[in-house]
């Protein structure tokens, strides 16, 4: 593990980046002991043809660096560096907090698989959590279902979501979600697609579907304000990184699509 490889390095919640001129400059690339005194090392995969790695920093390297919150990776070096960066904070956030064996208090250590911790007493081992949830926007003739959470950003809406609990299947969830947090019915549920998100570690999963009964009915501890809202008249949207905002892009997409072709059709010969 002592070649040359980039360096995905994480000082204090933030990433090590030394230059955004091009992507090879993004991360660090060298040895570990080229950055000091780096702990909890882990393969991450490839950046620019060659390995990268990750580790935890106690203290900054002398080499020229910024360090930035991992979502300014996105905007700095793409979705791939954001990706990756996604994948190594996950990681190292997983060697963080399973120093302990969660069953007899001991100890545990890096195990034989490359991504598992075990513990030497009573040989439990302990992989990455993922926590997996999904998202849903149902639509209603010409209207999509928006909807804001009590943390969302001032005036932002965004498609409806939650985390999938244990002995649910995706679209279980997806239809119990829907009628806990704004009390209707859905139906032609289809799957849209997922996407890794590393805050801290869920799997997102996205899903559209049609509007099938009832009235809407907020759950008061979970959202704020939904409505339906008429696809020429939207209500601010997620940030283009994020699958509630492609979700939502694709379906406006696909509806105003098939309103012109309802216009071209109407038109006089
Ligand atoms: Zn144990």
């Amino acid at each position: 593990m002592n070649d040359e490889a980039y360096w995905i390095l994480r000082y204090r919640k933030h990433i090590l980046t030394t230059g955004t001129t091009t992507l090879q400059a993004l991360f660090p690339f060298g040895r570990a002991e080229h950055f000091g005194a780096v702990e909890n090392l882990l393969p991450v995969g490839e950046w620019q043809g060659r390995n990268c790695m990750t580790a935890e920093l106690d203290t900054l390297p002398h080499i020229p660096h910024e360090l930035v919150p991992l979502r300014a990776l996105h905007t700095l070096g793409g979705n791939e560096a954001y990706v990756l960066a996604g994948r190594a904070v996950q990681l190292l956030d997983w060697l963080a907090t399973h120093r302990f064996c969660g069953k007899c208090g001991r100890p545990t250590m890096r195990g034989r698989d490359l991504f598992a911790m075990e513990c030497p007493t009573c040989s439990l081992h302990f992989y990455p959590r993922i926590s997996p949830a999904i998202m849903v926007l149902i639509s209603r003739g010409d209207q999509i279902l928006l909807a804001r959470g009590f943390h969302f950003k001032p005036g932002m809406f965004s498609a409806l979501s939650g985390f999938v609990e244990p002995g649910e299947t995706l679209e279980q969830c997806v239809h119990r979600e829907v009628h806990e947090e704004v009390g209707i019915k859905i139906q032609n549920l289809r799957y849209f697609r997922s996407q890794p998100w590393p805050f801290p570690n869920s799997l997102m999963v996205a899903f559209t579907a049609d509007y099938a009964g009832g009235s809407l009915r907020l759950d008061p501890n979970e959202i704020e304000a939904a409505d339906w809202y008429s696809i020429f008249h939207l209500p601010q949207l997620p940030d283009p990184m994020t699958l509630s905002r492609q979700l939502i892009d694709a379906v406006l997409a696909q509806k105003r699509k098939g309103r012109e072709g309802e216009a071209n059709a109407d038109a006089p010969e």
